[in-house]
């Protein structure tokens, strides 16, 4: 059985005064049934971590840099993300890919890093408008999770999430038969690549505008382990929204 995963992406977003709305959710989800994230800006996390100790509640980080350590001005490794508290990090954002050129090669070895250091690796991939007005949505899918899926990912180390780029932070949303479309997919290279046995234990989230008003539908879709949540994760009563729609899936 695959664990559900409620996790939310801060983003750019938050300074002390949002670690309130991290108290909140704690508060209203002291032993949540369902796996539940904060990824928060890298300056947040430790206390992050802290508001959340003892909860259900983890906390991530945004990005990492596939080094341990070194001559990297700015960035940050693996090591320091687990010693801030984090458990997991997001990975090959498409803000990430679009803002800083990372390509498939940099995430791979971003994920490496991560798994190195004990992480879980959230790998996000996604097609662009053009890509899926010209039907290559699958193929364009299949090349990023080849290219950024290191070999020694597991069920209990990887998380794949699927995010179209149109569909973030804009309002729109696929249809379900879309984003069933592309988890199928997913679940089906990751059994190809990986066997049945690690290819059916990853969980596979949506992200792309959830919203507490369309989560519930995304959530019934097959092979939607959850979602990766942009907007919608940075104040507590919507973010509950879609925590409750995944523990009532
Ligand atoms: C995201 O950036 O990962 C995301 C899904 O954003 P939003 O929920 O705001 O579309």
């Amino acid at each position: 059985m695959r664990r559900k995963l409620a996790a939310g992406n801060w983003k750019m977003n938050g300074t002390t005064a949002a670690l309130s709305e991290l108290e909140a959710l704690t508060r209203a989800f002291p032993s949540p049934t369902v796996d539940v994230l904060i990824c928060p800006p890298a300056t947040l996390l430790h206390r992050a971590a802290e508001a959340v100790r003892g909860t259900g509640i983890t906390v991530g980080g945004q990005d990492c840099h596939a080094a341990t350590s070194g001559a990297h001005t700015g960035d940050i490794s693996a090591d320091m993300l687990v010693d801030a508290g984090a458990n997991t990090v997001i990975l090959g954002h498409s803000e990430r890919r679009e803002d800083h050129d990372e390509q498939n090669e940099d995430v791979r070895a971003k994920a490496r890093g991560a798994m190195d250091a004990g992480l879980k690796a959230i790998i996000c991939v996604g097609e662009s408008l053009e890509q899926r007005e010209a039907a290559n949505t699958l193929e364009i899918i299949g090349g990023q999770m080849s290219g950024s899926i290191p070999d020694q990912s597991t069920g209990e180390n990887l998380i794949v999430a699927y995010e179209p780029i149109w569909a973030i932070g804009t309002g729109k949303v696929p249809t379900l038969n879309e984003i069933g479309e592309v988890h199928d997919f997913i679940r089906a290279r990751l059994e190809r690549r990986f066997g049945e046995g690690v290819g059916r234990s990853v969980r596979l989230l949506y992200g792309g505008s959830v919203k507490p008003s369309n989560a519930a539908e995304i959530f019934g879709v097959s092979n939607v382990d959850g979602a990766l949540v942009g907007g919608a994760s940075l104040k507590a009563a919507d973010f509950s929204g879609i925590v409750e729609a995944l523990e009532k899936t």
